[in-house]
């Protein structure tokens, strides 16, 4: 399924400058560079709500992303936009080529993300929410990570 993104420039600030960066500092997990999918996630929940996706479609999360969020997830703020139920969980991943055996694995905390920020320059981190109950999952974010985007 695609989405259509509204990209027009009316909604869109500019970035903020870059802070100098001293010398011998310790990595920390200030994300300057993301990607929300805010608008792709209102989209679908749009399509469910007027009948265009059934909730099959929707609530489709796999085994292992559910094994997931259910050990290492971190507990969202917000309720189950679909069920309504206080299970919603964020699971977060990381991928990039320098990760070698890490690429592609699921991490919990921000001390794993840190010693992970600390050790490669660069990486992405994509942030699943994902329900328990009713296993509606969405891609809500692309952060990237990484001793090049430390500051
Ligand atoms: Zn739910």
């Amino acid at each position: 399924m695609i989405y259509r993104i509204d990209i027009s420039r009316k909604h869109r600030r500019p970035p903020p400058p870059p802070a100098p960066t001293p010398r011998g500092r310790r990595y920390t997990p200030h994300v300057r560079r993301h990607t929300d999918y805010v608008l792709a996630r209102r989209a679908a929940l749009r399509d469910y709500r007027r009948g265009a996706l059934t909730q099959a479609d929707v609530c489709d999360a796999h085994p292992e992303l559910l094994r997931a969020a259910r050990h290492v997830g971190e507990e969202a703020a917000q309720a189950c936009p679909i069920c309504g139920h206080r299970t919603l969980r964020y699971v977060s991943y990381v991928y990039g080529d320098a990760l070698k055996s890490a690429n592609g694995r699921c991490v919990s905390g921000s001390n794993e993300l840190e010693r992970l920020g600390a050790r490669f320059d660069e990486f992405a981190r994509y942030v699943v929410e994902v329900c328990l109950d009713c296993s509606w999952n969405h891609l809500g974010r692309r952060e990237l990570h990484g001793r090049r985007h430390a500051g």
